[in-house]
């Protein structure tokens, strides 16, 4: 699957693609922040929600930024920051891993629906990394799998939620679509952790 998405960025697709984005990183950051300091302050405007969205992107998807989220029912990244329908792209597990199936589906929002920002999304008092602390992963094993080597040295909850965010955005970078595209400043992946009371977002990097 990598060789077919190395071959299409030789061939110049990714440019037709998504290189011609309208937002770009920085600027797409930005974007999150002010919706995220909206929703915190209570003064969400609940964008493009509205019949003439829906019609708008019925064809045709370009989501600003990709956010890699928990599951968990207090974080969703619509809401949380403020956006609208077509404006997030989002991949959501416990615990914000990513295993095979979800680096697809991340690669697939920058390749083809012109992503240039990527988030890792972890949060305050997630009960998947707190599992892993707790050793009690019986029934999630395949998720602790891929949050135990970030958290190994780690032995209080905030901290190791933002460890096992910021391997996740190392795993992210050393993928070779991801790495191309951060190397050409295309593209930026950056870390965040939800705080669940307050509602704001701190950007890891
Ligand atoms: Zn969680």
């Amino acid at each position: 699957m990598n060789l077919l998405k190395n071959i299409m960025l030789s061939a110049g697709l990714l440019c037709q693609m998504a290189l011609f984005a309208e937002i770009d990183p920085d600027k797409a950051l930005l974007r999150l922040q002010e919706g995220n300091t909206r929703y915190m302050k209570d003064q969400s405007t609940c964008p493009d929600r509205a019949q003439i969205r829906r019609e708008a992107v019925s064809s045709k998807q370009k989501p600003f930024a990709t956010i890699v989220g928990c599951s968990d029912s207090r974080v969703s990244p619509e809401i949380l920051f403020d956006q609208g329908i077509g404006d997030l792209f989002v991949v959501r597990v416990a615990g914000n891993v990513v295993g095979p199936v979800g680096l697809d589906s991340i690669d697939y929002s920058v390749i083809y629906l012109g992503s240039n920002l990527i988030v890792v999304l972890g949060h305050e008092n997630c009960g998947a990394v707190k599992a892993v602390l707790d050793n009690t992963t019986k029934d999630i094993e395949t998720i602790a799998k891929l949050i135990e080597p970030a958290i190994k040295d780690h032995h209080e909850l905030p901290s190791a939620i933002k460890a096992n965010v910021q391997q996740v955005v190392k795993l992210l970078k050393e993928s070779p679509v991801i790495s191309r595209l951060v190397n050409e400043k295309k593209l930026k992946v950056v870390g965040g952790y939800y705080n669940l009371v307050s509602g704001k977002v701190d950007f890891l990097e």
